[in-house]
């Protein structure tokens, strides 16, 4: 089954076991780093339970990308995002009606449409995938609120939950379970430790000097995620005037532009990319050696998730997190800000951040430890671990 579509002949370590038991209809919570071959993991039960697999994403290049290699390997597919004539929907009807697997692709925001009822009327749906379920989560970093709908699709159709995230604390996990009304889970967590990546958290007031001794020091591909749009396009030229290479991208760009950077990017023809937040979903690039954050993030998951961009090739790399006073400030004025219950969540996001990067303590075991991973021994592999090294009595 699978050489024969994907031409390998052994799965990675933790996908048979999750892919065995999504084949065999039970509702199934997979807790993946990124990088860890997360669309094989429902992409081949949904071949084998047959009918439609429906695919919810937020991730609208990542559906296209998938679509497109589904395709590739002559399986049937299709992404429903912008505007769907109704031609295009009558076609895709007709080939979900032929074939006897199907994925379809959409942003849970669709499922209320007049279009998607048609489409899926009187089709066997064999499996429903949450991709990103901790968007499910008003805890998690990027709650988004159509994801509460996915759970009635288990009364009209009947079909087992396949849940899928790279990022999730214990109470996210409680909270994917409970609004998706899954039944008996099997719940796969994996190691979220990323052992190749160097972290480090400095407290700077000159943050350009850092930023570019860093890249001065890392001569590789490099992020550097700021917070605002200005900031971004205001360190993108700081950059350029020093000479390195460099791109901005921010939620502010219309997006041909984006599409334009982000493929100036992946092709190497950018060396650094200025970013805020709203760049790398998705976004695969092995190479990348650093990843500088100048702003603080709004919670340590986005910061480790962003974080990651850096050594997905498995050779080292940096985490660097500047954290300068006016961040800070900016960061605790937050928590007096707002109602109650927008209180209480700043609180829950931002105090691991600022813990995280205040404390003398190894920064792996802060982070692992965040998301429910306990490791016995300091890593070596941090800032701290390298002053405690450093510092320790020789013999
Ligand atoms: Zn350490």
């Amino acid at each position: 089954m699978l050489s024969s579509y994907w031409g390998f002949t052994s799965f990675r370590p933790g996908q048979a076991e999750i892919i065995e038991s999504v084949v065999g209809g039970t509702d199934t919570l997979a807790l993946l780093p990124t990088g860890g071959g997360k669309s094989l993991c429902f992409q081949v039960p949904g071949l084998l339970r047959g009918g439609v697999t429906l695919v919810l994403s937020p991730l609208i290049s990542l559906m296209h990308d998938q679509v497109l290699g589904l395709a590739g390997r002559g399986i049937a597919a299709f992404a429903m995002t912008g505007r769907v004539d109704a031609g295009l929907l009558s076609n895709v009807r007709s080939r979900m009606s032929s074939s006897n697997s199907f994925f379809l692709y959409l942003a849970p925001e669709r499922l209320n449409t007049r279009q998607f009822r048609w489409l899926i009327q009187g089709q066997r749906v064999g499996l429903i995938v949450v991709d990103e379920a901790h968007c499910i989560s008003s805890w998690g970093h990027d709650f988004r609120p159509a994801y509460r709908t996915i759970q009635q699709l288990r009364e009209n159709y009947g079909a087992p939950f396949c849940a899928l995230t790279a990022t999730a604390t214990r109470r996210v996990e409680r909270d994917i379970v409970k609004n998706l009304a899954l039944r008996s889970p099997r719940v796969f967590r994996y190691s979220f430790d990323r052992p190749n990546i160097h972290f480090s958290v400095r407290q700077v007031v000159d943050a350009r000097g850092e930023v570019l001794s860093w890249l001065d020091r890392e001569r590789g591909p490099a992020i550097i995620y700021d917070s605002s749009r200005e900031g971004v396009e205001i360190w993108a030229e700081k950059l350029r005037r020093a000479g390195i290479s460099s791109a901005a991208y921010h939620g502010g760009l219309n997006a041909g532009f984006k599409d334009h950077v982000q493929r100036r990017w992946m092709r190497k023809k950018v060396r650094v990319m200025v970013a805020t937040n709203a760049f790398g979903m998705g976004i695969d690039r092995p190479d990348v050696r650093l990843v500088l954050h100048v702003g603080l993030p709004d919670s340590l998951e986005s910061y480790y998730q962003e974080a990651g961009r850096a050594g997905r090739d498995g050779r080292p790399a940096h985490a660097v997190l500047l954290v300068s006073p006016e961040a800070r400030k900016a960061r605790m004025a937050l928590l007096r800000a707002g109602s109650f219950r927008q209180r209480i969540r700043a609180n829950r996001l931002v105090r691991p951040i600022l813990r995280y990067a205040e404390r003398e303590m190894c920064r792996r075991w802060g982070v692992l430890g965040y998301f429910g991973e306990n490791i016995r021994v300091p890593c070596g592999n941090c800032d701290v671990c390298g002053r405690l090294k450093r510092e320790a009595p020789h013999h």
